[in-house]
Protein backbone atom coordinates (compact mmCIF):
# COMPACT_ATOMS: atom_id res chain seq x y z
CA UNK A 1 0.00 0.00 0.00
CA UNK A 2 0.85 3.64 -0.83
CA UNK A 3 2.40 5.77 2.14
CA UNK A 4 0.58 8.24 3.85
CA UNK A 5 -2.88 6.31 3.32
CA UNK A 6 -4.66 6.22 6.82
CA UNK A 7 -5.86 2.42 7.09
CA UNK A 8 -9.33 2.88 8.94
CA UNK A 9 -11.20 -0.46 9.43
CA UNK A 10 -11.70 -3.72 7.23
CA UNK A 11 -14.77 -4.59 6.31
CA UNK A 12 -15.81 -8.13 5.30
CA UNK A 13 -11.27 -8.90 4.85
CA UNK A 14 -11.54 -5.70 3.22
CA UNK A 15 -9.24 -2.98 4.12
CA UNK A 16 -10.24 0.94 4.18
CA UNK A 17 -8.10 3.17 3.23
CA UNK A 18 -8.08 7.37 3.05
CA UNK A 19 -5.55 8.33 0.65
CA UNK A 20 -3.57 11.50 2.36
CA UNK A 21 -4.77 13.95 -0.76
CA UNK A 22 -8.50 13.03 0.76
CA UNK A 23 -7.62 15.98 3.59
CA UNK A 24 -6.88 18.09 1.09
CA UNK A 25 -10.89 18.42 0.71
CA UNK A 26 -11.92 18.76 4.47
CA UNK A 27 -8.35 21.46 4.24
CA UNK A 28 -10.45 23.26 1.30
CA UNK A 29 -13.86 22.97 2.85
CA UNK A 30 -13.05 24.44 6.15
CA UNK A 31 -10.74 27.36 4.78
CA UNK A 32 -13.65 28.04 2.40
CA UNK A 33 -16.22 28.23 5.24
CA UNK A 34 -14.14 30.67 7.43
CA UNK A 35 -14.31 32.84 3.82
CA UNK A 36 -18.05 32.53 4.12
CA UNK A 37 -20.73 35.44 5.33
CA UNK A 38 -23.04 32.56 7.49
CA UNK A 39 -19.86 31.54 8.52
CA UNK A 40 -20.56 30.14 12.28
CA UNK A 41 -19.03 27.15 14.21
CA UNK A 42 -22.38 25.14 13.78
CA UNK A 43 -22.21 26.10 10.51
CA UNK A 44 -18.62 24.34 9.84
CA UNK A 45 -19.60 21.32 12.15
CA UNK A 46 -22.38 21.03 9.97
CA UNK A 47 -20.90 20.96 6.88
CA UNK A 48 -18.12 18.40 8.56
CA UNK A 49 -20.84 15.46 9.54
CA UNK A 50 -22.58 16.06 6.36
CA UNK A 51 -19.01 15.37 4.65
CA UNK A 52 -18.64 12.53 6.77
CA UNK A 53 -22.25 11.01 5.96
CA UNK A 54 -20.71 11.32 1.94
CA UNK A 55 -17.72 9.57 2.67
CA UNK A 56 -19.65 6.22 4.51
CA UNK A 57 -21.78 6.45 1.47
CA UNK A 58 -19.22 6.20 -0.71
CA UNK A 59 -17.72 3.54 1.34
CA UNK A 60 -20.63 1.50 0.95
CA UNK A 61 -20.84 1.89 -2.76
CA UNK A 62 -17.61 0.64 -3.01
CA UNK A 63 -18.59 -2.67 -0.66
CA UNK A 64 -21.32 -2.88 -3.10
CA UNK A 65 -19.12 -3.50 -6.07
CA UNK A 66 -16.85 -5.62 -3.83
CA UNK A 67 -19.60 -7.88 -2.39
CA UNK A 68 -20.81 -8.46 -5.76
CA UNK A 69 -17.92 -9.21 -7.02
CA UNK A 70 -16.72 -11.77 -4.15
CA UNK A 71 -20.23 -13.38 -5.61
CA UNK A 72 -17.87 -14.44 -8.77
CA UNK A 73 -14.69 -15.48 -6.52
CA UNK A 74 -13.12 -12.47 -7.43
CA UNK A 75 -11.65 -10.38 -4.55
CA UNK A 76 -10.97 -7.34 -3.51
CA UNK A 77 -7.25 -5.99 -2.73
CA UNK A 78 -8.66 -3.09 -0.85
CA UNK A 79 -11.09 0.47 -0.98
CA UNK A 80 -9.70 3.72 -0.74
CA UNK A 81 -10.72 7.04 -0.45
CA UNK A 82 -9.38 10.05 -2.46
CA UNK A 83 -11.15 13.33 -2.41
CA UNK A 84 -12.76 12.63 -5.43
CA UNK A 85 -14.45 9.54 -4.48
CA UNK A 86 -13.46 6.22 -3.80
CA UNK A 87 -12.25 3.31 -5.49
CA UNK A 88 -12.71 -0.49 -4.88
CA UNK A 89 -9.67 -2.51 -6.74
CA UNK A 90 -10.73 -5.91 -7.14
CA UNK A 91 -8.50 -8.28 -8.50
CA UNK A 92 -9.41 -8.63 -11.71
CA UNK A 93 -12.02 -7.43 -13.74
CA UNK A 94 -14.57 -10.10 -15.64
CA UNK A 95 -14.92 -10.42 -19.09
CA UNK A 96 -17.93 -12.45 -18.56
CA UNK A 97 -20.47 -9.43 -19.45
CA UNK A 98 -23.17 -10.22 -17.00
CA UNK A 99 -20.50 -10.04 -13.96
CA UNK A 100 -19.54 -7.15 -14.60
CA UNK A 101 -22.82 -5.84 -15.47
CA UNK A 102 -23.71 -7.14 -11.81
CA UNK A 103 -20.57 -5.46 -10.30
CA UNK A 104 -20.63 -1.88 -12.21
CA UNK A 105 -24.49 -2.27 -10.96
CA UNK A 106 -23.95 -2.95 -6.93
CA UNK A 107 -22.21 0.19 -6.49
CA UNK A 108 -25.05 2.67 -7.62
CA UNK A 109 -27.98 0.11 -6.30
CA UNK A 110 -26.39 0.65 -2.66
CA UNK A 111 -27.22 4.78 -2.96
CA UNK A 112 -30.53 4.33 -4.48
CA UNK A 113 -30.61 2.27 -1.48
CA UNK A 114 -29.51 4.40 1.64
CA UNK A 115 -31.96 6.83 -0.48
CA UNK A 116 -34.71 4.68 0.20
CA UNK A 117 -33.66 3.93 3.98
CA UNK A 118 -33.52 7.28 4.48
CA UNK A 119 -36.93 8.44 3.13
CA UNK A 120 -38.73 5.51 4.60
CA UNK A 121 -37.02 6.76 7.93
CA UNK A 122 -38.19 10.32 7.03
CA UNK A 123 -41.61 9.20 6.30
CA UNK A 124 -42.01 7.61 9.34
CA UNK A 125 -40.83 10.42 11.40
CA UNK A 126 -43.66 12.38 10.06
CA UNK A 127 -41.38 14.19 7.38
CA UNK A 128 -42.91 14.32 4.03
CA UNK A 129 -39.87 12.94 2.05
CA UNK A 130 -41.40 15.19 -1.23
CA UNK A 131 -38.90 18.34 -2.00
CA UNK A 132 -39.42 20.47 0.89
CA UNK A 133 -37.43 23.82 0.98
CA UNK A 134 -37.36 24.09 4.76
CA UNK A 135 -35.06 21.16 4.60
CA UNK A 136 -32.43 22.91 2.36
CA UNK A 137 -32.24 25.67 5.25
CA UNK A 138 -29.06 23.83 6.20
CA UNK A 139 -26.90 26.92 3.87
CA UNK A 140 -28.46 29.99 6.32
CA UNK A 141 -26.89 28.46 9.23
CA UNK A 142 -25.80 24.76 11.06
CA UNK A 143 -27.86 21.61 9.62
CA UNK A 144 -31.13 22.56 11.69
CA UNK A 145 -31.89 18.65 12.26
CA UNK A 146 -31.76 15.47 11.69
CA UNK A 147 -34.12 15.45 9.36
CA UNK A 148 -32.19 18.21 7.15
CA UNK A 149 -29.01 16.09 7.24
CA UNK A 150 -30.98 12.79 6.07
CA UNK A 151 -32.61 14.93 3.30
CA UNK A 152 -29.24 16.42 2.19
CA UNK A 153 -27.49 13.76 2.10
CA UNK A 154 -30.26 11.78 0.17
CA UNK A 155 -29.78 14.48 -2.35
CA UNK A 156 -25.68 14.05 -2.20
CA UNK A 157 -26.39 10.36 -2.80
CA UNK A 158 -28.98 10.93 -5.55
CA UNK A 159 -26.24 12.73 -7.35
CA UNK A 160 -23.59 10.20 -6.54
CA UNK A 161 -25.54 7.74 -8.74
CA UNK A 162 -26.18 9.64 -11.17
CA UNK A 163 -23.12 10.69 -11.85
CA UNK A 164 -21.97 7.27 -11.66
CA UNK A 165 -24.42 5.72 -13.92
CA UNK A 166 -22.81 8.06 -16.74
CA UNK A 167 -21.73 6.03 -19.67
CA UNK A 168 -18.48 7.11 -19.38
CA UNK A 169 -14.77 5.12 -18.25
CA UNK A 170 -13.87 5.00 -15.53
CA UNK A 171 -17.40 5.56 -14.08
CA UNK A 172 -19.71 2.54 -13.31
CA UNK A 173 -22.13 3.45 -16.79
CA UNK A 174 -19.19 2.78 -18.75
CA UNK A 175 -18.90 -0.50 -17.55
CA UNK A 176 -22.01 -1.17 -17.53
CA UNK A 177 -21.99 0.21 -21.35
CA UNK A 178 -19.32 -2.29 -22.34
CA UNK A 179 -21.09 -5.39 -20.61
CA UNK A 180 -24.43 -4.60 -22.43
CA UNK A 181 -22.24 -4.08 -25.92
CA UNK A 182 -19.95 -7.44 -24.92
CA UNK A 183 -23.52 -9.41 -25.06
CA UNK A 184 -23.55 -8.72 -29.07
CA UNK A 185 -19.87 -7.96 -30.05
CA UNK A 186 -16.45 -9.52 -29.03
CA UNK A 187 -15.11 -8.05 -25.96
CA UNK A 188 -12.31 -5.87 -27.49
CA UNK A 189 -15.02 -4.05 -30.13
CA UNK A 190 -17.41 -3.51 -27.27
CA UNK A 191 -14.47 -1.80 -25.00
CA UNK A 192 -13.67 0.41 -28.25
CA UNK A 193 -17.27 1.74 -28.74
CA UNK A 194 -17.58 2.52 -24.73
CA UNK A 195 -14.25 3.73 -24.86
CA UNK A 196 -15.06 6.16 -27.75
CA UNK A 197 -19.10 7.14 -26.19
CA UNK A 198 -16.87 7.52 -23.22
CA UNK A 199 -14.26 10.13 -25.12
CA UNK A 200 -17.36 11.92 -26.46
CA UNK A 201 -18.90 12.63 -22.62
CA UNK A 202 -15.24 13.86 -21.75
CA UNK A 203 -15.25 16.56 -24.59
CA UNK A 204 -19.11 17.48 -23.56
CA UNK A 205 -17.39 17.87 -19.92
CA UNK A 206 -14.41 19.92 -21.42
CA UNK A 207 -16.89 22.21 -23.24
CA UNK A 208 -19.39 22.72 -20.97
CA UNK A 209 -17.15 23.71 -17.95
CA UNK A 210 -15.47 26.18 -20.34
CA UNK A 211 -18.50 28.57 -19.40
CA UNK A 212 -17.25 28.67 -15.71
CA UNK A 213 -17.15 25.61 -14.47
CA UNK A 214 -13.31 24.12 -14.07
CA UNK A 215 -14.06 21.25 -12.05
CA UNK A 216 -16.08 19.61 -14.50
CA UNK A 217 -12.76 20.57 -16.87
CA UNK A 218 -10.41 18.63 -15.00
CA UNK A 219 -13.03 15.99 -14.68
CA UNK A 220 -13.55 15.95 -18.43
CA UNK A 221 -9.62 15.55 -18.69
CA UNK A 222 -9.58 12.30 -16.67
CA UNK A 223 -12.68 10.67 -17.84
CA UNK A 224 -11.08 11.10 -21.66
CA UNK A 225 -7.81 9.55 -20.31
CA UNK A 226 -9.22 6.56 -18.29
CA UNK A 227 -11.60 5.91 -21.65
CA UNK A 228 -7.87 5.38 -23.91
CA UNK A 229 -6.21 3.75 -20.69
CA UNK A 230 -9.18 1.11 -20.72
CA UNK A 231 -9.17 0.61 -24.45
CA UNK A 232 -5.47 0.54 -24.43
CA UNK A 233 -4.94 -2.14 -21.48
CA UNK A 234 -7.98 -4.14 -23.13
CA UNK A 235 -5.94 -4.02 -26.41
CA UNK A 236 -2.88 -4.96 -25.17
CA UNK A 237 -4.24 -8.21 -23.49
CA UNK A 238 -6.00 -9.12 -26.35
CA UNK A 239 -3.09 -9.04 -28.44
CA UNK A 240 -1.46 -10.98 -26.31
CA UNK A 241 -3.90 -14.16 -26.01
CA UNK A 242 -2.34 -17.62 -27.36
CA UNK A 243 1.18 -16.42 -26.41
CA UNK A 244 3.03 -17.93 -23.33
CA UNK A 245 5.76 -16.16 -21.72
CA UNK A 246 8.33 -18.77 -22.94
CA UNK A 247 7.19 -16.85 -26.05
CA UNK A 248 8.70 -13.25 -24.56
CA UNK A 249 11.56 -15.01 -23.07
CA UNK A 250 14.37 -13.53 -21.96
CA UNK A 251 17.09 -16.31 -22.61
CA UNK A 252 20.19 -14.31 -21.60
CA UNK A 253 19.61 -13.18 -18.41
CA UNK A 254 23.54 -11.91 -16.60
CA UNK A 255 23.92 -13.11 -13.00
CA UNK A 256 25.80 -11.34 -10.69
CA UNK A 257 27.03 -13.06 -7.14
CA UNK A 258 25.26 -12.69 -3.64
CA UNK A 259 29.21 -11.92 -2.55
CA UNK A 260 29.54 -8.89 -4.64
CA UNK A 261 28.75 -5.40 -4.04
CA UNK A 262 26.47 -2.52 -4.90
CA UNK A 263 29.75 -0.98 -6.11
CA UNK A 264 29.89 -3.71 -8.32
CA UNK A 265 25.86 -4.28 -9.83
CA UNK A 266 26.61 -0.10 -10.32
CA UNK A 267 29.00 -1.00 -12.57
CA UNK A 268 27.68 -3.73 -14.21
CA UNK A 269 24.39 -1.67 -14.97
CA UNK A 270 26.47 1.13 -16.08
CA UNK A 271 28.57 -0.65 -18.44
CA UNK A 272 26.01 -2.71 -20.76
CA UNK A 273 22.46 -2.96 -21.47
CA UNK A 274 21.26 -4.96 -18.97
CA UNK A 275 17.81 -3.72 -16.63
CA UNK A 276 17.74 -6.67 -14.44
CA UNK A 277 20.02 -8.85 -12.45
CA UNK A 278 19.72 -12.68 -11.21
CA UNK A 279 22.01 -13.19 -7.94
CA UNK A 280 23.56 -16.55 -7.32
CA UNK A 281 24.96 -18.23 -4.22
CA UNK A 282 28.53 -19.73 -4.49
CA UNK A 283 27.20 -23.28 -6.02
CA UNK A 284 24.99 -21.30 -8.67
CA UNK A 285 21.84 -21.76 -6.43
CA UNK A 286 19.38 -18.88 -7.99
CA UNK A 287 19.04 -17.02 -4.24
CA UNK A 288 17.51 -13.69 -5.29
CA UNK A 289 17.09 -10.89 -7.97
CA UNK A 290 18.13 -7.26 -8.76
CA UNK A 291 16.57 -4.72 -11.43
CA UNK A 292 17.94 -1.36 -12.21
CA UNK A 293 14.85 0.55 -9.83
CA UNK A 294 16.21 -1.59 -6.72
CA UNK A 295 19.68 -0.87 -7.40
CA UNK A 296 18.41 3.03 -7.27
CA UNK A 297 16.54 2.62 -4.53
CA UNK A 298 19.19 1.08 -2.32
CA UNK A 299 21.98 4.00 -3.27
CA UNK A 300 18.99 6.39 -2.61
CA UNK A 301 18.49 4.75 0.79
CA UNK A 302 22.22 5.88 1.31
CA UNK A 303 23.48 2.37 1.44
CA UNK A 304 27.66 2.38 0.91
CA UNK A 305 28.94 1.18 -2.08
CA UNK A 306 30.46 -1.54 -0.13
CA UNK A 307 26.97 -3.18 0.85
CA UNK A 308 27.21 -6.50 -0.03
CA UNK A 309 24.32 -7.38 -2.70
CA UNK A 310 22.49 -10.29 -0.36
CA UNK A 311 21.42 -6.85 1.69
CA UNK A 312 19.68 -5.32 -1.23
CA UNK A 313 18.63 -8.23 -3.65
CA UNK A 314 14.87 -9.34 -3.38
CA UNK A 315 14.56 -12.72 -1.94
CA UNK A 316 11.32 -12.99 -3.39
CA UNK A 317 11.19 -14.02 -6.82
CA UNK A 318 8.46 -14.73 -8.67
CA UNK A 319 8.89 -17.39 -10.36
CA UNK A 320 6.86 -19.18 -13.46
CA UNK A 321 6.00 -21.60 -15.57
CA UNK A 322 7.06 -21.16 -19.36
CA UNK A 323 3.32 -22.53 -20.32
CA UNK A 324 1.77 -19.70 -18.35
CA UNK A 325 -0.36 -17.75 -20.50
CA UNK A 326 1.25 -14.16 -21.62
CA UNK A 327 -1.65 -11.99 -20.31
CA UNK A 328 -1.49 -13.26 -17.00
CA UNK A 329 2.16 -13.20 -17.03
CA UNK A 330 1.59 -9.25 -17.87
CA UNK A 331 -1.05 -9.22 -15.06
CA UNK A 332 1.25 -10.76 -12.25
CA UNK A 333 4.02 -8.52 -13.00
CA UNK A 334 1.76 -5.00 -12.47
CA UNK A 335 0.03 -6.86 -9.56
CA UNK A 336 3.11 -8.05 -7.66
CA UNK A 337 5.30 -5.29 -8.31
CA UNK A 338 7.99 -7.45 -9.60
CA UNK A 339 10.52 -5.80 -11.86
CA UNK A 340 10.41 -9.19 -14.30
CA UNK A 341 8.88 -13.21 -13.78
CA UNK A 342 11.71 -15.83 -13.11
CA UNK A 343 10.80 -18.45 -16.11
CA UNK A 344 11.27 -22.28 -14.80
CA UNK A 345 11.06 -25.64 -16.40
CA UNK A 346 10.68 -27.91 -12.72
CA UNK A 347 14.71 -26.82 -11.88
CA UNK A 348 15.67 -25.40 -14.56
CA UNK A 349 16.23 -21.39 -15.24
CA UNK A 350 14.93 -20.49 -18.65
CA UNK A 351 15.41 -17.08 -18.32
CA UNK A 352 13.30 -13.92 -17.45
CA UNK A 353 10.50 -11.84 -18.50
CA UNK A 354 9.52 -8.19 -18.04
CA UNK A 355 7.37 -5.31 -18.97
CA UNK A 356 9.33 -3.85 -21.31
CA UNK A 357 10.71 -7.31 -23.31
CA UNK A 358 6.74 -8.36 -23.23
CA UNK A 359 6.37 -4.21 -25.07
CA UNK A 360 8.78 -5.25 -27.47
CA UNK A 361 7.41 -8.58 -28.30
CA UNK A 362 4.16 -7.66 -29.01
CA UNK A 363 5.80 -4.43 -31.13
CA UNK A 364 7.39 -6.98 -33.17
CA UNK A 365 4.40 -9.41 -33.79
CA UNK A 366 2.46 -6.49 -34.55
CA UNK A 367 5.12 -5.13 -37.57
CA UNK A 368 5.17 -8.77 -38.75
CA UNK A 369 1.36 -9.38 -38.99
CA UNK A 370 1.12 -5.88 -41.45
CA UNK A 371 4.62 -6.89 -43.20
CA UNK A 372 3.08 -10.27 -44.35
CA UNK A 373 -0.56 -8.64 -44.78
CA UNK A 374 0.32 -6.24 -47.51
ZN1 LIG B 1 -18.92 2.68 -8.44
Amino acid sequence: MQRFTWRIGTIAGIPIYIHWSFWLLIVWVVLGSFGEAVFSWAYLLGRLVLIAGLVVSVILHELGHALAAKAFNIPTRDITMYPFGGVASLARIPEKPLQELVIALAGPLVNFLLIGIFFTFLAFTGVSPLFSIEYLAYTEGSISSLHSWLYLLSAMNGILAVFNLLPAFPMDGGRVLRALLALRFPYVRATQIAALVGQAFAILFFLVGLYGNPTLILVGFFVFIAASQEKRHVEERAAMHGYTVKDALMREVPTLKATQTLREAVEALLGSQVRSFLIVDPLQNLVGSLSREQIIEALNEGRGPDTPLTHVMDEDLLTVSPDLPLHEGFRLLQEEHKPFLVVKEGDRLLGIVDAENVAEFLLVRQALAEAFSE
